[in-house]
């Protein structure tokens, strides 16, 4: 009888396939900056259409270089500087393939995999000053990570919030006005509801921590229990921080659990000043939540949440029904396991990338790309000043360049150029500007997490600007 199922009957030709796909790859890497975004055909879901038929790794290694490499997302471009994305690393390619070649579930059990995660977790929980005692997780990102964050938060102050719900009490969160929309859609999942998510008004581009005394007492008054507050390193926005000690500060006072949204801006931890101190005191949080995918460019999808108290975290996750059980040996050994600490039970291998990226690039690198970034956005700030016609939307604090390419006209006339700017740039493959509103319009948003781009980036970004808002 003829052997069914999936099989590789000819591994010399899948090698060369393979070998072939590696290659385009690397092709596609090392030639990122000739390989801008381009908008997809209009037969582009045709394309894809699953056939299920069996064509063999040459085709799909075809269409994958005809049909799938050249309609990427453009954050692999030097000029691309649009919303808060990272670049992808050429290590990727390595570490890829590997996890793909291992294909470990980091569930738990005893397999290597899962201590190179509890390494990556201990190298960031130090990067962050957070105390040896601290534990953490990868997850899909600070999205997830804050989540995990709340509910451990939440669990604090409901001891029995597993098994009764949350009932009657009213939680109430508090953070800095210019918060994500992570924060409330977390606030949201965990059945806390958006209405007890207060906004505090910022001074001086920092949470005003004298009006978050006062909103707390209020709601104490009136029957509400008040358990978080969200400190911002680098607001999505304008890459603003929060003074991170005067937080803990105020939280210890209060009684609040301190979460940090350190998304892409608690890398300003391994920056060179002026940028380290933006995140000081940032290992005095109770959990913060981070991106590898974002400002340490590792390829998607990479986060952290970093919990303070381990007996907290696991507090809020642990549950193993009996086929999970664990062994004092073999395979089922290797605890703590890490479904013990977050929402997954069947996890992918992302320790790996990161532990790779670090591996062949080395801490110092990736130091002195994000010091890069800042200066790179500090220098879109001075051409953008240098530019009679050009303003800044906010000063620049970090990686985080807001402007309008024309303060001459009306606000609503310059939120149509400035759109427009934005379009023609991003189809041009020039540069990708996202749009953001400051001052009641709408303005060109650079957020630079991008390890590719140079000085004379920058500065062709902003002539092609200057070009396009004189039309
Ligand atoms: C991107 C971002 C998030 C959400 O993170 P994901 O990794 O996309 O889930 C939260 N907060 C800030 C400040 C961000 O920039």
């Amino acid at each position: 009888m003829a052997e069914k199922g999936i099989k590789t009957q000819d591994w010399a030709a899948f090698r060369a396939e393979a070998q072939r796909m590696l290659e385009a790859a690397l092709d596609q890497m090392q030639q990122a900056a000739d390989r801008p975004w381009q908008p997809v055909p209009d037969d582009i879901g045709a394309r894809y259409a699953v056939t299920a038929e069996a064509l063999g790794p040459q085709a799909a290694v075809d269409r994958i270089i005809r049909d799938v490499l050249p309609y990427h997302g453009g954050n692999t471009h030097p000029r691309f500087w649009g919303w808060v994305q990272g670049s992808g690393l050429a290590s990727d390619l390595i570490s890829s393939l590997a996890a793909a070649a291992v294909n470990a579930n980091m569930g738990g059990r005893d397999h290597g995999a899962n201590y190179m995660e509890r390494a990556v977790v201990d190298w960031t929980r130090a990067r962050m000053g957070m105390p040896e005692s601290a534990s953490g997780i990868l997850v899909t990102g600070t999205s997830q990570a804050t989540v995990i964050a709340f509910q451990a938060a939440r669990l604090r102050v409901l001891k029995d919030l597993r098994k009764q719900g949350q009932g009657a009490v009213r939680l109430t969160a508090y953070a800095g006005e210019g918060v994500h929309n992570a924060t409330l859609k977390a606030v949201e999942l965990l059945g806390i509801g958006s209405d007890n998510l207060r906004m505090v008004p910022l001074a001086d581009g920092k949470l005003d921590c004298a009006a978050l005394a006062e909103m707390v007492a209020s709601d104490k008054a009136e029957g509400a229990v008040p358990f978080l507050v969200v400190g911002n390193a680098g607001t999505v926005d304008l890459g603003l921080f929060d003074d991170l000690n005067a937080l803990a500060d105020a939280a210890a006072a209060l009684g609040l659990w301190l979460h940090v949204d350190g998304a892409f801006g608690a890398w300003t931890r391994i920056a060179a000043e002026p940028y380290r101190s933006l995140s000081d005191g940032i290992g005095r949080a109770d959990s913060i939540a981070l991106d590898f995918h974002k400002w340490m460019y590792v390829g998607y999808d990479c986060g952290m949440a970093l919990l303070r108290n381990e007996e907290e975290h696991r507090a809020a996750f642990a549950a193993r029904p009996a086929y999970l059980e664990g062994a004092e040996r073999g395979l089922a050994g290797g605890e703590p396991w890490f479904c013990d600490y977050g929402i997954d039970l069947s996890r992918g291998n992302r320790a790996l990338k990161v532990w790779t990226a670090l591996e062949t690039y080395g801490e110092a690198a990736f130091s002195e790309a994000i010091t890069g970034n800042c200066e790179l956005a500090a220098l879109m700030a001075a051409e953008v000043e240098a530019q009679p016609q050009m303003a800044l939307g906010a000063p620049v604090v970090s990686n985080v360049c807001v402007f309008t390419a024309r303060r001459d006209l009306a606000p609503e006339a310059q939120s149509q150029v400035n759109a427009r700017i934005a379009q023609t740039l991003q189809e041009s493959g020039e540069a990708v500007f996202s749009t953001t509103r400051a001052g009641g319009r709408v303005m060109l948003r650079a957020a630079i997490t991008n390890h590719r781009s140079r000085e004379a980036d920058v500065r062709a970004a902003i002539a092609a600007v200057v070009r396009e808002a004189s039309k």
